[in-house]
């Protein structure tokens, strides 16, 4: 299929909602990363979603509403907690976990009887959810596997051809994925961690929120099927948390440590790499400024696997706040491939 491209104008958000209310496929930006867009309320357009981006079918997608309100039309029964949320962080990089209404197909959820609810606030993510008339499920616009997409670019290199449409807008601002924290227990639970972190979360709400103990336990890879997955008693509440992700081609090793240290590790092994005839990359941050190396890490394991890179040495982040977030991208990136010096 030829994959029609479109601006941002009134006209051309109008002409991708219409292809989103016939159970279309439209990529677009929001202010976390490019996501792949379809009716979240027709099953056969979801199914379109799993298929196009070679997803396995039990990660739930995240659904995108225009206005708070939209919000009782999927699940029953708004939650003082779910109201300070909203009010704090919607619209913007949150989504929350809630039970889900009948109207939800399953395919949505992934077969669960939850829904993962966020609404953007990119003025064209919002326009197309407005005009659609519907709320779309949109997971990341990347083939599964690969890092999400930033750019229109990262989207049409992945999924040209294989989508209806793409919107062309900027660069996402944010650069990692939505926090996603889930609604349904006693206590609120990050499932996800994002831009918007655990401490805002636990100052929106007057009370502290969880960490999924997912996050931060290092889980054991298996092959099941051709995935890379996690071994069967991981079993994290978000299902997407069990696959190999955000990884680029190359090989990729963090190093975590003084950074001294740690600069002259990468040193010395950026030395014997290239004394191998391998192509070697550098990735380091700021640990000052964790909102940019968000903004920057998936686009530079894309740029890194277009310069033909055979291997990553990447430094790691302080694992507090925004940090704590890029090191849970990277580290799946590197499939917890970890140097302490
Ligand atoms: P993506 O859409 O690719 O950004 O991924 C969405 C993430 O949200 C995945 O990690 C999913 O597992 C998670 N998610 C979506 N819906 C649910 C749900 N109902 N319960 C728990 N996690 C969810
Ligand atoms: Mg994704």
């Amino acid at each position: 299929m030829e994959t029609r491209i479109f601006g941002t104008s009134e006209e051309d958000i109008e002409q991708a909602a219409e292809i989103i209310k016939n159970g279309g496929l439209v990529a677009f930006p929001t202010e976390t990363v490019y996501g792949l867009g379809a009716d979240a309320l027709n099953p056969e357009a979801v199914g379109k979603v799993y298929a196009a981006k070679g997803r396995p079918s039990d990660n739930p997608m995240i659904v995108h509403i225009s206005s708070k309100d939209d919000l009782t039309k999927l699940t029953c029964g708004i939650t003082d907690d779910m109201k300070l949320l909203m009010d704090a962080f919607w619209p913007g990089p949150l989504t929350m976990v809630v039970p889900a209404r009948a109207i939800v197909p399953r395919v949505t959820t992934g077969g669960l009887d939850t829904v993962a609810v966020r609404m953007p606030s990119d003025p064209v993510a919002a326009a197309l959810i407005e005009k659609s008339g519907v709320p779309i499920a949109a997971p990341s616009a990347n083939l599964s596997g690969r890092p999400s997409p930033t750019s229109a670019r990262h989207v049409m290199d992945d999924l040209d051809g294989r989508i209806d449409a793409i919107i062309e807008g900027d660069n996402c601002k944010v650069g990692i994925e939505s926090t996603v924290v889930d609604m349904t227990g006693e206590i609120p639970s990050i499932l996800r961690p994002g831009i918007i972190t655990k401490s805002q979360l636990s100052k929106a709400l007057g009370k502290n929120v969880e960490i999924d103990p997912a996050l931060t336990q290092k889980p054991e890879m298996v092959k099941t099927g051709g995935l890379l997955e996690t071994s069967s008693d991981f079993r994290p509440k978000s299902p997407g948390m069990k696959y190999k992700h955000y990884a680029p081609k190359a090989e990729m090793i963090i190093y975590r440590g003084e950074r001294q240290k740690v600069a002259a590790a990468m040193a010395e092994e950026k030395l014997r790499r290239a004394e191998q005839g391998q192509k070697v990359e550098i990735i380091m941050y700021d640990d000052n400024d964790p909102e940019k190396a968000a903004r920057d890490f998936f686009a530079n394991l894309r740029a890194c696997d277009k310069a033909g890179a055979d291997v990553i040495l990447a430094t790691a982040l302080k694992e507090d706040g925004v940090g704590f977030s890029v090191m849970n991208r990277m580290f799946k990136s590197a499939g917890y491939n970890i140097v302490d010096v």
